[in-house]
């Protein structure tokens, strides 16, 4: 393999002609069949390398090592699997700024931003032992003689698909809290961003015994594997709605009753009422659309902005403003506000949507467009403002998953809940008013899985985040999570004479 330690090239430093392997049972394997397919990188448009296409007889095999592991990762106990934790996150720290760069390479996220999702990923593999340390059972006073306790379980072998927006940090800790219960994990990531979850194969390898943790590449057909196999009874998603659906049909018909739960898609209102701190209100339309961490591509993205209309004017020309001084560039470069889009089928997709916005009369207010001076061949956005949306336009209510955001004026408080409610959806939402009964009204209302008063986007390991409505089922990065992935059992002790019994006891050893 040549040195590239020393070059400069990002690509050939961190890709070069490096192998990217599967991890089955403790081994780095290639698809049994010989099947690879190429990752692309959309900051150019260049063919990166080739990964692994598994089989179907690849996930197979990766479930019956899963099955093999379980029992001696679940007699492991809480402590001998938190070692374990405390080994991955001192490999993952040690990779930070491969595996950051991985993501900027493969996904086009900017670099720094992914150096953050690396930290935050470290800070969820630290504290999930904490959060499994709290898991007791229960005690039921239900009738004098007996005993009655719950004791819980782990499902076995658990499997994860996951979305392409955060590659890494999705792969490090989407598998988290079935492994801390017990569980051993089949884990597929997504195929347009494979190279971090396969890098981070080899250190799941190393920290972790064999067959506990397994990565397996491909598209749907490799997916479809792991949901349908009878013996993986639990299954979490991340991705979207369709897939959501499919998942929950294939699932059932593997015949086997399966516990799944679903983190899907948003279309989030972020609602600005007359009071708001319009300049605060910007900057969190900004943050909460995730512009810089991943070019809007985020379940949780503000992409709807329903805007009081006596502030409307001025909030959206201070928002337009502010996108307009972005700089949009390769997603390598330490100093840009935001990459390319993941891949060209995706930007076309985005594309269209925006010009179904014009067609169906919205106002681009800026963006739509390939920005000047970027890369040749990658698949750029420049930041997209609509004014002037109404409610029945596409734009207002498919999930664009791109830096699109559509401005909505709005009256009163009824017609402001109306319209923030009118969509499948119900992921997050935000207001921002500096009245506390409006404050607390709207968040009772808004329906979704996680509301933010004065603030977007920011949410901490342990508050359960998911959607209402089409946007899922389950919440995650919580206690909540944990339990799912742990099934309980009632034991009821009928308690007999203790007097009867110690006379025995003491006959016995007469
Ligand atoms: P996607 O649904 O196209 O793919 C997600 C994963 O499912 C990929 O690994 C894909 O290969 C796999 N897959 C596709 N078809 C399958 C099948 N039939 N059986 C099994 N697996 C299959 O989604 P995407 O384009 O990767 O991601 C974007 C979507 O993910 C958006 O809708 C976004 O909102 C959602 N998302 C949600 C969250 C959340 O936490 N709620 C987080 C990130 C992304």
């Amino acid at each position: 393999m040549e040195d590239t330690t020393t070059t400069t090239d990002p690509v050939r430093r961190w890709v070069g002609d490096r192998e990217f392997r599967m991890l089955i049972g403790g081994e780095l394997v290639a698809a049994s069949g010989g099947g690879t397919s190429t990752t692309i990188d959309p900051n150019t448009g260049a063919e990166l390398t080739e990964v692994p296409e598994a089989d179907p007889a690849d996930m197979a095999r990766a479930v019956d090592a899963a099955l093999e592991a379980q029992g001696a990762w679940e007699d492991l106990g809480l402590k001998g699997r938190t070692r374990c934790f405390e080994e991955l996150a001192a490999l993952v720290r040690e990779h930070r700024d491969e595996l950051a760069m991985l993501d900027a390479i493969d996904c086009g996220n900017p670099v720094a931003r992914m150096r953050f999702d690396v930290d935050l990923a470290v800070e969820y593999i630290e504290g999930w032992p904490g959060l499994a340390a709290g898991i007791n059972g229960q005690v039921f006073p239900a009738s004098p003689g007996n005993l009655h306790y719950t004791a819980s379980r782990p499902y076995g072998v658990v499997g994860r698909i996951t979305a392409f927006n955060h590659p890494a940090m999705f792969a490090i800790t989407r598998p988290l809290p079935s492994l801390i219960t017990g569980n051993t994990v089949v884990m597929k990531p997504a195929p347009q961003t494979p190279l971090s979850a396969l890098r981070l194969a080899e250190l799941f390898g190393q920290a972790f015994p064999p067959g506990v943790m397994n990565v397996v590449t491909g598209g749907a057909a490799v997916g479809d594997a792991l949901v349908t196999d009878p013996r993986v009874k639990r299954l979490a998603f991340t991705g979207s709605v369709g897939t959501g659906l499919t998942i929950q049909r294939r699932a059932a018909e593997s015949g086997v009753v399966k516990n799944v739960t679903l983190e899907l898609g948003g279309k989030n209102a972020m609602v600005v009422m007359p009071d708001a701190d319009i300049d605060a209100a910007v900057e969190g339309a900004i943050f909460g659309m995730n512009f810089t961490v991943c070019q809007g591509q985020s379940c949780g993205s503000n992409s709807r902005l329903l805007v009081h209309r006596d502030v409307a004017e001025e909030f959206t020309a201070l928002l337009v403003s502010r996108l307009e001084r972005f700089r949009v560039g390769s997603a390598y470069d330490e100093s840009v506000d935001m990459g390319p889009l993941v891949s060209a089928a995706h930007h076309e997709r985005v594309t269209r949507l925006v010009e179904s916005g014009v067609s169906e009369g919205a106002a681009l207010l800026t963006g739509g467009e390939r920005p000047a001076d970027v890369p040749a061949g990658g698949y750029y956005l420049s930041p997209t403002v609509f004014g002037d949306v109404r409610p029945e336009m596409t734009i207002a209510k498919e999930e664009i998953f791109g830096p699109v955001i559509s401005v909505m004026a709005f009256d009163g408080f009824d017609e402001m809940v109306r319209l923030a409610n009118d969509v499948e959806y119900g992921l997050t939402a935000s207001v921002w008013t500096r009245d506390l009964d409006v404050a607390h009204r709207a968040a009772h209302l808004l329906d979704a899985g996680y509301v933010w008063i004065n603030d977007s986007s920011r949410h901490y390991f342990g508050t359960p985040f998911g959607g209402t409505k089409n946007s899922g089922i389950g919440r995650e990065e919580s206690a909540d999570e944990l339990l799912t992935y742990l099934e309980s059992k009632v034991v009821h002790t009928r308690l007999g004479d203790a007097n009867a019994a110690f006379e025995r006891l003491a006959r016995s050893r007469a």
